[in-house]
């Protein structure tokens, strides 16, 4: 008889894994705190609960979020099953009776043979390998410490202070350059401001609307992660002698230096995303799409990542994976999924909760390593970005077309985006054959 394997936190992403591993034929002892132990954001004793909005994203073919749907019922996903189930009118998103969908993926778990429940907090990484570990953004702070202190560095983050990111082909470099503070490297993209487009910039962020925190969220802002609306609260001035000064950053073309400078720092490898240095903001994200658009160079800006700011338990992914398999370098065998991993979203968790499980299954069988996605899905494009993401100012990241190589040649954005899709599904379905990943 196998030992079985373990899942802690049955949220998005341990419910998929607990449901992957079982359906293999392993037994699987499935950890979850809820009810003895709830946390801030949750109200229920269930699993999979979705915790604010009730949508899993847009299902069109041009949608970023559309192709890891597609992805994960190819998959065979449990979420994917219970969306269905729970299906509501909504347009082209995908969304569900969040009550309907919690207690379907419970009732599977919780009548499945294979899977034992366990409700209590897990307070220590156990023993136990292969392991999914999937506790999520609000990890309980006892095995917070305790996988902070396996890890041996700060690589866990307590709250997410994140700035918008943007699609490098958005970007129009006729406006912007590249250019190093003190010409010391060129590694920035700098967008160049008059006084004139500063003062406009200034008055519509003063202007713009926030994000209001619920009390538990609620942040104490360290001086050095200030969030811009606050920068422009405390004067006109202030991002001029913060995120926005613009010494040493001359425009080779005129030589000048311009009045303010908003610099975008490379977040991927290939260079597909940027994110507006120093911009970490709570705003609304329709207001965060107008200020964007008023830097020039950004008219058109295509945002795939909004600011947020809002407490989030998460690991630095690129720091602490050994590769886009979501193993732990420092525990062999542990395998880390949903928002602990580093993603963020509904979908996303349960698609790395999905991975990680295929990974642990083949682990715990002592079969070959199944490897992962190809580059051109949405879920290999996403683990391997965090594998290989920026490390510095590591942010979650959600499913987005900035992951994915982009087709060659130019044509209009809609029909780019459709071979995405259907380029991408294609590289998913045929990797799940040629891996003999089966369906569940
Ligand atoms: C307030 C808030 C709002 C969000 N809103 C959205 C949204 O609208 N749309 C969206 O796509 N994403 C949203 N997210 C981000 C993210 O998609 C969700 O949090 C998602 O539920 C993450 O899935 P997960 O599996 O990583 O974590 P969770 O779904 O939170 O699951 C983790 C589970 O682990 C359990 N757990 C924690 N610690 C322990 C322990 N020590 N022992 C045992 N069990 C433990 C928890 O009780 C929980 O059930 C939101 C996040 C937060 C915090």
């Amino acid at each position: 008889m196998k030992e079985p394997v373990h899942v802690i936190g049955a949220g998005l992403a341990g419910s998929e894994a607990a449901y992957v591993l079982a359906e293999r034929g392993l037994s699987v002892v499935l950890h979850e705190m809820r009810p003895r132990r709830m946390t801030p954001a949750h109200h229920s004793d269930r699993f999979a609960e979705l915790v604010c909005s009730n949508s899993l994203g847009g299902e069109a073919r041009t949608n970023a979020k559309g192709l890891l749907q597609a992805e994960l019922r190819a998959a065979g996903s449990l979420v994917m099953a219970a969306a269905e189930a729970a299906r509501l009118p909504a347009g082209g998103a995908l969304a569900v009776d969040r009550e309907v969908f919690s207690h379907y993926v419970t009732e599977r778990l919780e009548q499945h043979p294979r899977i034992e429940v366990v409700r209590g907090e897990v307070e220590e990484v156990p023993k136990a390998r292969p392991l999914v570990l999937a506790t999520g953004p609000l990890t309980s702070d006892a095995l917070a410490a305790d996988l902070q202190a396996r890890l041996g560095e700060p690589f866990l983050s307590f709250y997410d202070a994140a700035a918008p990111v943007i699609l490098g082909e958005s970007i129009d470099m006729s406006v912007c350059y590249r250019a190093g503070r003190y010409g010391q490297d060129a590694d920035y993209i700098n967008c160049p401001m008059t006084e004139e487009a500063y003062r406009r910039f200034h008055r519509a962020i003063a202007e713009a609307r926030r994000h209001t925190p619920h009390d538990w969220e609620k942040l104490e802002f360290f001086e050095g992660c200030m969030p811009i609306e606050e920068l422009a609260r405390r004067g006109y001035e202030t991002p001029l002698f913060g995120p926005l000064k613009p010494m040493g950053l001359p425009d080779p073309r005129t030589g000048e230096r311009p009045f303010a400078v908003v610099q975008l720092r490379q977040e991927d490898r290939e260079g597909r995303m940027w994110s507006l240095v120093g911009f970490q903001t709570g705003l609304k994200w329709g207001d965060q799409k107008t200020i964007v658009r008023l830097v020039p160079g950004l008219e058109n800006a295509e945002i795939v990542r909004y600011g947020v700011m809002h407490r989030n338990t998460y690991l630095n992914a690129p720091h602490v994976l050994a590769g886009p398999n979501l193993e732990l370098r420092a525990l062999p065998g542990v395998f880390v999924a949903g928002v602990l991993a580093g993603v963020e979203g509904y979908l996303e968790s349960a698609a790395t909760g999905w991975l990680a499980a295929v990974q642990a299954a083949a682990r715990a069988a002592g079969a070959t390593d199944p490897g992962v996605p190809p580059p051109e899905s949405m879920l290999g494009g996403l683990v391997r970005f965090l594998a290989s993401a920026n490390p510095r100012d590591f942010q979650p990241m959600n499913a987005n077309w900035g992951l994915v190589p982009p087709v060659p040649g130019k044509l209009p954005k809609r029909e780019k985006r459709e071979r995405m899709f259907a380029r991408g599904l294609e590289a998913f379905r045929a990797w799940r054959e040629r891996a003999h990943v089966s369906r569940a």
